[in-house]
């Protein structure tokens, strides 16, 4: 009997095999659990569904965070398919380059509300369609980076953005505690996916993690998965409210 035999959540945040959504999806369906999951839309689509294929994802469907009926459509399908969820994992962020690139003091109203909407926002949507799919509890996790709570180069806004998202994990994990669901965010260190390239000098992220983190070496998107499968099981049933390190302790240094 593998940790997650019978549980049944969505992925949404994969785009390609580099993804940290696809390395949790493939450790949570490892681990036994049933993985529905999302493309974010047609250009993505031929990425995504071969990956899908590998795990025998049967729920599948399109999903931009920013359209509320493909959301209601993805949480109705849960219902219909499983008449519940026991995890959902949103790994989602995006900012338009220009105000990504820039100062943060230089930031656009609409570039803002934008990286806020799809990446911090659309969290608290998905939470509160599997509220009442969780009925007997489950597990709600997000990524966040370092960048939320000190100040990285390049990171740009999203380090405002990550911030309210974790204050939003933290005020979700309040609110939803009571109902025995759990909310958490992983926080991993730099790990080169398509979302990574367009911060400005990743390489010197990258570089600085894998030289001075107290356990050194390259970060991969594999290094995340199994957190997400044991925050998923039922082991983590009195951790909430989290944001977990995957940086090989780079946190810790300053
Ligand atoms: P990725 O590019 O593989 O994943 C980002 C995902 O966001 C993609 O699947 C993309 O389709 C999705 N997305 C963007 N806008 C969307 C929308 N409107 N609707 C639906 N989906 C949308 O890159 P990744 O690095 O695996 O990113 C996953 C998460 O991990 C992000 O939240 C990112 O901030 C976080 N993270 C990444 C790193 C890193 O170094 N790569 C470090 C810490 C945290």
């Amino acid at each position: 009997m593998t940790a997650l035999a019978g549980k049944k959540g969505l992925v949404i945040g994969i785009a390609n095999r580099d993804s940290i959504a696809w390395a949790c999806a493939k450790a949570l369906h490892a681990a036994g659990a049933e993985v529905g999951a999302t493309w974010q839309n047609d250009k993505a689509r031929p990425h995504v569904e071969p990956l899908l294929d590998e795990i025998g994802a049967t729920l599948r469907l399109p999903l931009d965070v920013q359209d509320d009926g493909q959301m209601q459509a993805l949480f109705d399908a849960a219902a219909t398919r499983w008449g519940r969820l026991d995890f959902v994992l949103h790994a989602v962020a995006f900012a338009p380059r220009a105000d990504l690139q820039g100062r943060v003091v230089d930031s656009s109203r609409e570039g803002f509300a934008l990286a806020m909407d799809i990446s911090c926002h659309s969290f608290l949507r998905m939470a509160r369609l599997a509220e009442p799919l969780m009925a007997a509890g489950g597990s709600l996790m997000t990524l966040s980076y370092l960048g939320a709570s000190e100040v990285m180069p390049h990171y740009g806004i999203m380090g405002p953005v990550k911030a309210a998202l974790e204050s939003s994990m933290r005020y979700l994990a309040a609110e939803l505690g009571p109902s025995r669901i759990r909310v958490n965010a992983i926080s991993p260190g730099p790990v080169r996916t398509r979302a990574a390239s367009g911060i400005a000098s990743f390489d010197a992220l990258v570089a600085d993690s894998e030289q001075r983190s107290p356990i050194a070496g390259a970060l991969l998107p594999e290094d995340v998965g199994p957190l997400c499968a044991f925050l998923a099981s039922d082991g983590a049933r009195a951790i909430s409210g989290c944001t977990l390190y995957v940086d090989g302790g780079h946190h810790i240094l300053n």
